[in-house]
């Protein structure tokens, strides 16, 4: 198998578009103050291990300070503020958003590792579309059948990984800014500089102050914002042992609690299904973001009668993945956000071949420097296999196989998560079948890792609760 048919001409995008500071503090009350304990944590390029930034780490007095600032604007400020007015200042976060749109994209790859690519049209401009779209209900919401003048919660402690940080901030901030709550943002401590960029924006767009603070560092931070007696709402986005931890830190108090966690989305192929197209749909399924996806087609599904077409193209197409630098438009695949995330997927992978799974990768030539991990297929995959039941969140995909529809649903639930799935075929009456029987929150019909403001997401089981997205996510951020 050649690695690929042709070659590309590098095609760069230009890092000097940005102008990264050395240091950036938290952003608390409008203004950029340093932790009030001073220390700091780098944050790096995955693909080049270089140091991008020092950033300032909150300790519990920070989060105090952040908590305090968001009540004041909530009560004084935001709250009271006519809906309208609400709106006004989503739209031109929005609109500022798409201004700067290369220049987040850059940050958003350099501290991430993904391809310049998805960050510039998948990441931000949904991000945008986000917050256009709830600045669309702050002056409906009593049409939103949440009765007739909904209140919203108060102070909301936001927690978000690394996977999609711009979007993850866009996807906690519109719901409940439109809603009328205040916020305090924590990003993940590997990706923080978009959110640092994107509180740059906040000056810019003349927000008042508090309305949105942001507090940088990594599980402790986290951790003094969900114990916070001031915080009326929490929203976690993250792992599944994460999101337990804060149920039972909040277990006993009034706070309200959305939670988005894992998942171990089955990707499933019928004969009858066009196959050209379910093998673009396979490949962006698990290696789009380097599988760095909630919601990924981690496991396929494949109807026995069909497993040989469907892996000898597979392979063919997997054969043409760029894996390289994510700067460049042409990248297909680009670096492992961190060492510990690379560790994670080495170790996981390693138990497949332990476990008797047959591990195929195409011909690639990873760089020297950085976190990298070439595409990955496991055959022979059985149902006990860890690589089967447990999250990878890394470019894996598991086959597994099934000869009856009934099989396939069974195989699709057997699973302690119920995120997403995604269903290949040419009957449409077979889609309505499986979507009504399958235990995903999102249930993709001959695409997949489709994502829309307007659409609810969340999970079921140990994927979470509370949907993100549309009419439905403003309801976490109102009194009712
Ligand atoms: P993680 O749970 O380790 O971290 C997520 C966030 O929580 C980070 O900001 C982290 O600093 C913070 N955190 C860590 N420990 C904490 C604690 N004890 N208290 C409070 N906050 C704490 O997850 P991760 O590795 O950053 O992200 C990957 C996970 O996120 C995957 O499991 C993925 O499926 C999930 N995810 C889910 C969705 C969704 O919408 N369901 C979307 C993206 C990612």
């Amino acid at each position: 198998m050649t690695a690929t048919n042709w070659q590309y001409a590098p095609a760069p995008e230009s890092r000097d578009i940005v102008d990264l500071r050395s240091e950036y503090g938290l952003f608390i009350d409008g203004e950029f103050v340093e932790a009030q304990g001073g220390a700091t944590f780098k944050t790096v390029n995955p693909a080049t291990e270089e140091v991008l930034a020092a950033v300032s780490e909150a300790g519990a007095e920070d989060v105090d300070r952040a908590v305090a600032a968001a009540r004041r604007a909530q009560t004084d400020v935001w709250g009271p503020m006519p809906g309208a007015e609400r709106a006004k200042y989503l739209y031109r976060l929005a609109r500022v958003i798409q201004e700067r749109a290369r220049e987040l994209a850059v940050v958003e790859t350099l501290d991430n590792g993904k391809p310049i690519k998805e960050s510039r049209d998948v990441d931000v401009p949904t991000a945008a579309a986000h917050f256009f779209s709830y600045a669309g209900w702050a002056d409906k919401l009593s049409h939103a059948g949440y009765g007739a003048d909904p209140r919203p919660l108060g102070v909301a402690g936001q927690i978000i990984p690394w996977n999609f940080p711009l979007l993850m901030a866009a996807w906690k901030l519109a719901p409940a800014l439109a809603t009328g709550n205040t916020c305090v943002l924590k990003p993940a401590e590997t990706t923080p500089l978009s959110a640092l960029l994107l509180a740059e924006i906040l000056q810019q767009i003349d927000l008042p102050p508090g309305v949105v603070n942001i507090v940088t560092g990594a599980g402790a931070t986290g951790q003094a914002l969900v114990d916070h007696a001031g915080v009326d709402k929490v929203a976690f986005t993250g792992s599944t042992s994460v999101g337990k931890q804060i149920q039972r830190a909040l277990a006993g108090r009034p706070t309200r609690l959305t939670l988005e966690l894992g998942g171990k989305a089955a990707n499933i192929v019928f004969d009858d299904a066009p196959l050209d197209q379910a093998v673009e749909g396979i490949v962006n399924g698990i290696f789009f973001n380097q599988g760095h996806v909630c919601c990924a087609g981690s496991r396929l599904l494949v109807q026995e009668s069909v497993l040989e077409p469907v892996m000898g193209h597979l392979k063919r197409r997997l054969g043409t993945l760029r894996v390289g630098d994510p700067l460049d438009k042409n990248t297909d695949l680009g670096a492992i956000n961190s060492a510990e995330q690379l560790a994670r997927i080495t170790e996981l992978t390693d138990s497949g071949v332990d476990q008797g799974a047959q591990r195929w990768q195409p011909e690639c030539q990873l760089p020297d420097r950085g976190y990298w991990f070439a595409p990955t297929v496991f055959t022979g995959v059985s149902q006990s296999h860890r690589i089967a039941r447990e999250e990878i969140f890394g470019p894996v995909l598991s086959v597994l196989t099934f000869r009856t529809p009934d099989e396939a649903v069974t195989k699709a639930n057997n699973t302690p998560y119920g995120l997403s799935a995604g269903v290949w075929t040419d009957k449409g009456s077979r889609i309505l079948w499986m979507a009504e029987r399958l235990r995903a929150g999102v249930v993709w019909a001959n695409t997949f890792n489709r994502f829309d403001p307007t659409s609810p997401f969340g999970g079921y089981k140990e994927s979470g609760f509370g949907r993100e997205g549309g009419r439905h996510g403003l309801g976490p951020y109102l009194a009712v």
